[in-house]
């Protein structure tokens, strides 16, 4: 760790960094990071700490004097300030962020992702505080070329699909599609930030992640979720391949999403907290452009991952079709395409994604497996048993 220097030949001094919701899974990895490679401190802020108990205990780790856990809900308690002023950097990434619950509690989606992170905005400003605050890619919603004709040629060209931090706009569907109910309340405090930036000096950092996926993402239904939960894509194809059943494709699995590894991604925020002079003031795109599929070639590809690290042969009928009504029920809506460009991060930090989607699928669906595999057995055996 000695002689660390940023982007530009600078020494890195130690900072302390108030993470709030490090205890999910881009925290989790976070934390490991910088705990890991680097001499920050961490206040982790957060509801749970399972993801990150290994870091937790035992007190003799070698980093145990530099993360503190501080079970703290952010709606409401009085110690948030004082974590905030204790620190160099805030970083929020506390939120609700599951498109399950953006049309079935879009109340609670909007008031975490808008109404708690507002105290978070407030007290970085206020106190002269760095912050990054963690977005979504969600926030771009459909793409232009959604809405030209099936047919048309322009469909093809990346001005029409292609999403820029500076460019594009934000594209929602109508009210009573409540699926918007998180990218519009995280627009709304991306403005917010901005403005605080604007209009009175906020240090800011905005980071768009596209679909970053890996160990720790959300939960396996009825093992360490709720048994009737739907956590996001990976998860749920995880779940279905575990138990041998059927991934299900949400409206045919056309859309198209861009999936980056975790670790790659963690390297992107690495840099942002470390070069702060490149990274304020910025909106950053942190995804990578080469892994786009369709959902359907996701489950097709998880299929075949699956079967070769659990060495299982995969059922007869891998994939079923289910409406996006009967999966998630009314209000749904969906994002068509999401292709990061990568100009600002390339300029400002020299970031580029590297893990392939097979690679990044085979290190996963291991680390699935090995997880969850014989603890899935065993409530399948319980249940045929009940
Ligand atoms: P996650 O759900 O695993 O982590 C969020 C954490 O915040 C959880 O541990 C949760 O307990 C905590 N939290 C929520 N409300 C809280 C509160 N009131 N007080 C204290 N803690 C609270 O999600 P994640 O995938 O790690 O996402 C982190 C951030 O990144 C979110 O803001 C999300 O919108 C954004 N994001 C992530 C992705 C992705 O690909 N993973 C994509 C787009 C945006
Ligand atoms: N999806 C699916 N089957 C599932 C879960 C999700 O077809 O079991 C689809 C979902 O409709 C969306 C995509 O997979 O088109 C990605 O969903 P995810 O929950 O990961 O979040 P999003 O990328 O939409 O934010």
């Amino acid at each position: 760790m000695a002689g660390r220097v940023d982007l530009d030949g600078n020494p890195i001094n130690p900072i302390t960094i108030c993470m709030i919701g490090a205890g999910g899974f881009i925290g989790s990895h976070l934390c490991e990071k910088l705990m890991f490679e680097t001499p920050h401190k961490v206040l982790a802020v957060d509801v749970y700490s399972d993801k990150i108990k290994h870091l937790l205990e035992p007190a003799t780790i070698q980093w145990a004097d530099r993360i503190q856990f501080h079970r703290i809900n952010i709606k409401n308690d009085s110690r948030l300030e004082g974590l905030i002023k204790m620190a160099d950097l805030t970083i929020n990434l506390a939120a609700i962020c599951t498109p399950a619950d953006y049309n079935t509690r879009p109340l609670d989606t909007i008031y975490s992702n808008f109404i708690d992170a507002l105290p978070v905005v407030k007290y970085c400003s206020e106190n002269g505080k760095r912050l990054i605050h963690f977005s979504t890619c969600e926030v771009y919603g459909k793409t232009i070329g959604a809405f030209l004709p099936k047919d048309s040629p322009l469909r093809q060209d990346p001005a029409y699909y292609v999403l820029k931090e500076d460019a594009s706009p934000c594209i929602f569907g109508p009210i009573e599609k409540q699926r918007w109910s998180y990218a519009c309340a995280k627009q709304l405090i991306e403005r917010l930030v901005y403005a605080e930036g604007a209009e009175n000096g906020l240090e800011f950092t905005i980071v768009r992640p596209f679909n970053w996926i890996g160990p720790r993402m959300d939960f396996i239904p009825g093992i360490d979720g709720p048994s009737e939960g739907v956590p996001r894509v990976l998860a749920c194809f995880s779940n279905n391949l575990l138990r041998r059943e059927p991934l299900k494709l949400v409206d045919g699995g056309e859309s198209q999403r861009t999936f980056i590894y975790i670790k790659d991604a963690i390297e992107a925020v690495l840099l942002m907290i470390e070069n702060p002079a490149r990274a304020n003031g910025h909106i950053f795109n942190v995804g990578n452009p080469n892994n786009e599929v369709t959902v359907r070639q996701l489950a097709e590809m998880m299929t075949q991952v699956y079967s070769k690290v659990s060495e299982e042969s995969s059922i007869e009928t891998p994939t079923i079709d289910v409406s996006s009504k009967e999966f998630y029920g009314e209000g749904y809506d969906d994002s068509d395409k999401r292709i990061p460009d990568m100009t600002i991060i390339n300029q400002q930090l020299g970031w580029n994604p590297k893990t392939s989607l097979w690679d990044l699928l085979e290190s996963t669906l291991t680390y699935q497996h090995r997880t969850y595999a014989e603890a899935v057995k065993q409530a399948m055996s319980k249940t045929t048993a009940n």
